[in-house]
């Protein structure tokens, strides 16, 4: 399997990070994630903007541009025809210190590699409510990934696939998904801002609910209404648009829906179109 590494495409195996690199020693360093379906890369403008607007606010001095070519090249040397193009920035090798180097080259990392997606809407999950011990900058892909790790690995444990995350009595998001709920008919959602990741995917169901007439409110959730909640999903480069059955928290399982609900099922319809006519 080849990697594109510091300006060339190598096997992986013959590209070495240096035990100096920032990202290896302080996970200094941003990280994208752009979904392949078909062979056709899909909203990679958005998560490459993204890449950009987050290097821009940690310092890493990268313009990124190239990549639109490189995701391409990944597309057309990878053997699969749905996958996912893995980018990750770091600031570059240099002795250890906390503040940053200076002429130093940032590493660059990308690959693609075959994933499924098939099936996502046929799931119905169960999740964890754990608490959000990440920094204040949720809205930077930073590649330290620390209590992101820890609260997803917890949920495994507990047999589930994703945790969801509760700030102050409100929900925030999952470890690597944008989370959905849905009472009274509308959906709602965390607002953007720094307590979540701007979900690529979370903007293409805003606009799919606006476009259908289900109403949207960028509002958080409070976790004490959970019960009220008809339907929830959650979102994602990963998971795209998976239904959640239940919602453990502290032990106990508050049942959301025993199947995927009407709105749930109107926003994956149009979601799989969109995907399907790339
Ligand atoms: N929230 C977090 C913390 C994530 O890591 C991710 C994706 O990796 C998401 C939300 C979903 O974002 P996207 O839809 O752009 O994949």
């Amino acid at each position: 399997k080849e990697v594109f590494f510091n300006g060339e495409w190598l096997p992986s195996q013959a590209a070495a990070v240096s035990v100096f690199d920032r990202g290896f020693m302080l996970g200094d360093g941003i990280y994208e994630v752009i979904p392949v379906y078909g062979r056709q890369p899909f909203t990679m403008e958005a998560h490459l903007g993204r890449l950009r607007e987050g290097l821009h606010a940690v310092g890493i001095h990268y313009t990124a541009n190239g990549l639109l070519d490189r995701v391409k090249e990944a597309v057309e040397r990878a053997e699969c025809a749905d996958g996912l193009v893995y980018i990750q920035v770091t600031r570059g090798v240099a002795p250890r210190t906390h503040y940053f180097p200076e002429g130093v080259e940032p590493t660059v990392l990308l690959y693609a590699y075959p994933f499924n997606f098939e099936g996502f809407e046929k799931k119905l999950v169960d999740v964890v409510l754990s608490p959000d011990l990440r920094w204040h900058r949720c809205d930077i892909k930073s590649i330290s990934l620390m209590a992101n790790v820890l609260a997803n690995n917890a949920a495994r444990q507990a047999g589930v696939v994703e945790n969801v995350f509760e700030r102050e009595g409100w929900i925030t998001e999952g470890s690597h998904t944008s989370v959905f709920l849905v009472h009274n008919g509308t959906i709602y959602t965390h607002p953007k801002g720094q307590h979540i990741l701007p979900g690529i995917t979370r903007d293409i169901v805003i606009s799919i609910a606006r476009e259908t007439g289900i109403p949207v409110r960028e509002e958080a959730f409070a976790v004490a209404d959970l019960p009220r909640v008809e339907e929830a999903f959650l979102t994602g480069t990963t998971m795209q648009v998976t239904a959640i059955g239940g919602i453990w928290i502290n032990g106990r399982k508050s049942v959301v829906s025993t199947d995927r609900g009407p709105v749930t099922r109107r926003i994956q319809e149009a979601f799989i179109k969109q995907t399907n006519s790339l």
